[in-house]
């Protein structure tokens, strides 16, 4: 039922928001959110089409959440509402114009439709486009993938708690959004709770000061299914914080409810946290995601433009996906730019249009690259060993092992061939490299520790550039 006060709430955050951002902004994004309806203290507001929600959700729900706190109104949890759907193409077309002109006519085109992870109870934001159905499968994400849908599944039953770990850009909020979106869609009335763990910090500070220890409590033991993105940042918290998720873990654990944990370093390398703490962490199953391959990017790429309605070449979507390596957030900036650039010169997506858009920002990351040796010299330094005998046949293990490593990384971190490599690394036979390189995709899926190493390892580098 709606109550004047709470609609009233509504409007005092619109005001503050208003107060802190420019006009046009307000006026585009902010101003056509309407509070639709109250139940409890969940707010419903309601976003003119999926795609407006998505802007909202990346763009200004940070702030909308600090100006709520700040107005002491963190009682509220806001539950969007949306207008059509997001998996009929027709809508999509239409919800794009919509995003660019939110306050178009929305008459026969749009059908009122509920975003269905906003049904039940659910504080965070669950963001309806973060399936598994969007999730692009491949080798370096695959197990990830399925111990989530295996969670989804039977919450609780299967994997307690799943840790996902991998470095950032490379779906690890996409895959707790999907496991939150694909349990409510099975048990429309399970109450999942996603949040990041810089939140329930600056949550629990305020429940703490205003008194509301017990709400806070309440919220999170008594969740079907605990979302916590970005856990390494609870190592930044007051000790007051760890023990405080201490406690809520135990007491979900017990109670067999799920927790479901993103961060991007092992829970051995999160620093500055207690024992117990990164204990628990290990508890469960830890499954990483790792960079896409090329095959991989290319795939993702497809499907990202087709998404947005754009048939992609494979020839096009294989010379971005050989150079944009980082992650995925950029090969969906990249599919935007190619748009941007076709929409406003008219012009078909081609090959050349693509060369002619990121060539000078390719040439421009040119220097940056990583080459062989860089590789071979971070990897000698980290063995202890000389470079020689990485390009040496020796074959006891002392040098061998960084050996296989070097070409891992080699092969994945730089566009060099096999044979390539293979002289790189003193005029071995591509098939050599090859065996290498697999040996330690290989190993890295089970030996923790080995993994530990080659992240590390990547991860220095990755600064180099
Ligand atoms: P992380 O949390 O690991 O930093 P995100 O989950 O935010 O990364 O992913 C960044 C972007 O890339 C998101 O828009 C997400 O939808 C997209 N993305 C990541 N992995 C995939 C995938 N395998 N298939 C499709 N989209 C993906
Ligand atoms: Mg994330």
């Amino acid at each position: 039922m709606t109550t004047p006060s709470s609609i009233t709430s509504w409007e005092l955050i619109k005001q503050a928001i208003k107060a802190q951002l420019p006009n046009q902004e307000y006026t585009t994004w902010v101003a056509p959110l309407e509070c639709t309806n109250v139940a409890g203290n969940q707010l419903f507001i309601k976003a003119p089409n999926i795609l407006f929600y998505q802007r909202i959700h990346d763009a200004y729900l940070p702030l909308i959440e600090k100006i709520k706190a700040e107005l002491g109104l963190d009682q509220y949890f806001i539950q969007f509402d949306t207008m059509n759907p997001p998996d009929e193409t027709e809508d999509d077309d239409r919800a794009c114009e919509l995003a660019a002109n939110p306050n178009g006519d929305e008459s026969e085109h749009v059908r009122q439709s509920t975003v269905s992870s906003h049904q039940t109870q659910m504080d965070g934001h669950l963001n309806p486009l973060y399936t598994f159905e969007n999730f692009v499968k491949g080798a370096s994400n695959q197990f990830a993938l399925s111990t989530c849908q295996a969670v989804a599944g039977q919450p609780g039953r299967s994997y307690n708690p799943l840790f996902l770990c991998g470095s950032s850009g490379l779906g690890k909020t996409h895959l707790l959004h999907a496991v939150g979106n694909e349990v409510v869609k099975r048990n429309p009335s399970a109450k999942v709770v996603y949040i990041t763990s810089e939140r329930f910090m600056n949550e629990m500070i305020y429940c703490i000061r205003f008194g509301k220890t017990m709400e806070f409590r309440q919220k999170y033991r008594n969740c079907d299914v605990l979302l916590i993105d970005d856990v390494q940042f609870i190592s930044g918290g007051k000790k007051t914080t760890q023990e405080e998720f201490f406690h809520t873990f135990n007491s979900l654990y017990g109670a067999k409810k799920q927790i479901v944990m993103t961060s991007d370093v092992l829970p051995q390398s999160i620093p500055d946290i207690e024992d117990r703490l990164r204990n628990r962490f290990q508890w469960g199953l830890i499954a990483d995601i790792q960079p896409p391959d090329v095959e991989h990017r290319i795939a993702i790429l497809i499907k990202k433009a087709d998404a947005l309605g754009i048939k992609l070449d494979h020839e096009v979507a294989e010379y971005i996906a050989r150079h944009k390596k980082k992650d995925i957030r950029e090969l969906e900036g990249a599919v935007l730019r190619l748009r941007a650039f076709s929409e406003f010169d008219d012009v078909p997506i081609t090959l050349t249009l693509a060369q002619t858009i990121f060539q000078d920002f390719f040439v421009a990351e040119a220097p940056k690259k990583l080459s062989v040796e860089d590789i071979q010299k971070t990897v000698a330094d980290h063995f202890k060993i000389k470079i020689a005998d990485l390009k040496s046949k020796k074959k006891h293990a002392a040098i061998a092992h960084p050996r296989q490593i070097a070409m891992f990384l080699a092969r994945k971190l730089t566009p060099a061939s096999l044979p390539e490599l293979g002289q790189k690394f003193g005029g071995k036979d591509h098939t050599t490299v090859l065996h290498n390189v697999k040996k330690i995709e290989a190993a890295i899926v089970s030996n923790l520790d080995l993994r530990a190493v080659v992240d590390s390892l990547q991860r220095n580098l990755e600064h180099l550039t």
